[in-house]
């Protein structure tokens, strides 16, 4: 489903990814881990196109993102797709940060139905409807009316999964989910992303939960300094990193 290879990304002078590989087959969960500024956000924002790749390829579901390309003369050539391509192809990925980013003005239906009718052109019968069942998949049917100041930061979050779904995405980009909430909200999030899962939604996870990468994982995936220093199975890497980089890690967070 997702396809990088070789993917580097520049800020300036600053090399943030310096070659990833990696593959997450549909209906799989990979999970992300990796200190601080190692490049996971960036990653995550690549495959979304919502930084454009200095070399490199990123396909989703075989359809190739836009790249750049070195030409002959050494200068370098950016193959953009058409805006109106990446807005398609953005509409199929849904994702989750760390921010809520819900519409304060609006309830929690209102901010589930607000995609759908703007961008798909949904009617807002249907919108509602669709709206409601995915509040009630995230556990929250009672609070479609409420508005997200009178919501937890986890219910939050809640709707902010359910509005991502309301576009019916073909993937889920998860960057630090529960990071900023309340260690007693951080189970509700992740039991919803356990369900998503469980339902064989294709899904990339950035996080520091061990517990959610071990348990719904298909494979874990170690970053450090722009480069994917190991991966495999949740088992192997958790509990026999082959790395130095990635035992570090894991007795800083384990
Ligand atoms: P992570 O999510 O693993 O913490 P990020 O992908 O957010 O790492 O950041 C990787 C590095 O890229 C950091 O050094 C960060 O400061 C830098 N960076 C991220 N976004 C930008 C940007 N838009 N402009 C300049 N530097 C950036
Ligand atoms: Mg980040």
């Amino acid at each position: 489903m997702i396809q990088i290879d070789g993917v580097h990304k520049l800020f300036g002078e600053l090399h943030v990814l310096r070659g990833v590989d990696l593959t997450v087959p549909a209906g799989s969960v990979c999970v992300v881990l990796g200190p601080s500024g190692s490049g996971k956000s960036t990653l995550l924002r690549c495959v979304n196109q919502l930084e454009e790749i200095d070399a490199g390829r990123i396909r989703v579901d075989g359809e190739l993102m836009g790249y750049r390309e070195e030409t002959r003369d050494g200068a370098s050539e950016l193959h953009r797709l058409h805006p109106r391509k990446i807005a398609q192809q953005r509409a199929r990925i849904g994702m989750v940060f760390q921010r809520f980013n819900l519409f304060p003005h609006m309830t929690a239906l209102e901010n589930v139905m607000e995609a759908p009718v703007q961008v798909k052109g949904r009617s807002k019968a249907a919108a509602r409807t669709r709206a409601l069942e995915l509040l009630d998949r995230v556990g929250l049917a009672d609070r479609a009316g409420h508005y997200p100041a009178q919501l937890s930061g986890g219910q939050q979050q809640r709707v902010a999964i359910a509005r991502a779904l309301a576009m019916d995405p073909d993937l889920m980009l998860f960057d630090e989910p529960t990071s900023a909430l309340d260690p007693e909200l951080v189970g509700e999030v992740l039991g919803v992303m356990q369900d998503l899962a469980a339902d064989g939604m294709t899904m990339m996870v950035v996080t520091h939960e061990i517990g959610f990468a071990r348990e719904v994982g298909d494979q874990v995936v170690f970053m450090d300094d722009g480069v994917v220093v190991e991966q495999g199975r949740p088992a192997d890497v958790l509990d026999a990193p082959t790395q130095q980089r990635t035992r570090e890690f894991l007795s800083k967070v384990l």
